[in-house]
């Protein structure tokens, strides 16, 4: 049985085709390239009882990712992340059924290992011995250790005000780790240069096609959860937007090969910060592509993208689900990563709580209605960002009475 149906590379642009049994980046009109499967050889050979008794994670769905010799595959477990139901903050946000995708319990804290797992396997499988990449901080944290655990070298370049947790684990991989006084568009500069001169191999967000295979096993995986269906809305914190484009992406592929009905497509929901908001400005004026965002700044780091190579496929995934695109304050989303913990027990990230204030705001302004069935991705880990949180504690001497 063939262990991957891929097919060849194709730039969603000018739909110029590329071979995938060479190292690709950026298609020659500059629009990033996406993987193409033999969709009719899938549809007469692959069923969902195939995924009988395979492992939990997301190298179950092999048929459909990139990878062709299974030798390569370089896992740390990730994939198959719980689908948490919510039924306190369901009913406090007046919500018909709302689930949280918990992507805070993968390895490297953040979903970000899934396209470093799809990614580095891909890699090393074309025979790349290192890679570089410009990051605000989760992804790097992944590739570097996903490339330590395929034995492979890393560099990395993120921005000094990235979170520490992120730094430290790339330092600890082995990574050739550089800090920027800047922007994560101010290291992906500086990462190409270094690309064109080295001969390093580029990971930056869109460069390489595999990152975006591995971050739409979360739709395989949602829709295989439902039971091979798919929920009314999904809100995805936007930065790249490689998830968003990633969740199109599986559930159009579902619906080719007969999976999921061909009639039901989710909203997509792009949540971004107030202060870093390009998706939203250019879906709010119907456009195509989005700007970039002068002086952007948020509490919820990986969404700080000023201009994201892949904006016009976002945008398209939002045109094509009748989705939107929606801001929060830092502020909401901090009052909202308390009331998760506070009525759920969940120690979600910032830019998961960005998605589920945006689904409060929606339902709100009833775009959401309540008898609608929402899914929010809680992209990382709460506890990789000790410092947004600001607590007063009593601090009592021994034997002292409460
Ligand atoms: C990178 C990141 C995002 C944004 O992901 P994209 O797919 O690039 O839009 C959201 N949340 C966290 C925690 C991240 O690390
Ligand atoms: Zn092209």
């Amino acid at each position: 049985m063939t262990f991957s149906f891929l097919s060849h590379l194709y730039c969603p642009k000018c739909m110029e085709k590329y071979q995938a049994s060479l190292p690709q980046h950026l298609c020659h009109c500059g629009s990033p390239l996406l993987v193409h499967y033999d969709i009719d050889a899938l549809k007469e050979l692959w069923a969902p009882e195939d995924l009988k008794g395979r492992s939990p994670d997301l190298w179950r769905y092999h048929e459909i990712l990139p990878l062709q010799d299974p030798t390569y595959i370089t896992s740390l477990g990730e994939g198959m992340t719980p689908l948490l139901p919510l039924p306190t903050v369901q009913s406090d946000m007046d919500i018909g059924k709302l689930y949280m995708k918990d992507e805070g319990i993968i390895p490297t804290g953040s979903f970000k290992a899934r396209g470093a797992a799809v990614g580095v396997s891909k890699a090393k499988e074309l025979g790349i011995k290192e890679l570089a990449m410009p990051t605000n901080g989760n992804a790097g944290a992944a590739w570097s250790l996903y490339a330590a655990r395929a034995s492979m070298d890393s560099t990395i370049v993120m921005p000094v005000d990235a979170p520490k947790i992120t730094r430290n684990e790339c330092a600890l991989s082995g990574a050739h780790l550089f800090l920027v006084d800047g922007l994560i568009s101010d290291a992906g500069k500086i990462v190409g240069k270094s690309v064109e001169n080295s001969g390093l191999y580029d990971v930056s967000t869109l460069r390489e096609p595999y990152r975006i295979e591995g971050k739409k096993t979360m739709g395989l995986e949602i829709a295989e959860q439902l039971g091979w269906r798919v929920p009314d809305v999904i809100l995805y914190p936007t930065g790249g937007g490689v998830g968003l484009i990633g969740i199109y992406k599986a559930l159009k592929e579902l619906q080719q090969i007969g999976w999921i009905a061909s009639d039901k497509m989710p909203k997509l929901v792009a949540v971004q910060s107030e202060g870093c908001a390009p998706i939203v400005d250019a879906w709010e004026q119907g456009k195509k592509e989005s700007e970039f965002w002068a002086h952007s700044e948020t509490i919820a780091f990986g969404i700080n993208v000023p201009k994201a190579l892949g904006d016009f496929l976002v945008l398209e995934a939002l045109y094509e689900t009748e989705g939107c695109a929606t801001t929060v304050s830092d502020q909401d989303l901090l009052e909202e990563q308390k009331v998760l913990a506070q009525k759920e027990g969940a120690f979600i990230c910032p830019e998961g709580a960005a998605a589920f204030s945006a689904a409060r705001k929606l339902r709100k302004q009833d775009w959401i209605k309540s008898e609608d069935e929402v899914v929010v991705l809680n992209t990382g880990a709460g506890i990789k960002y000790p410092d947004t949180v600001q607590m007063e504690v009593p601090v009592l001497n021994p034997g002292d009475n409460l």
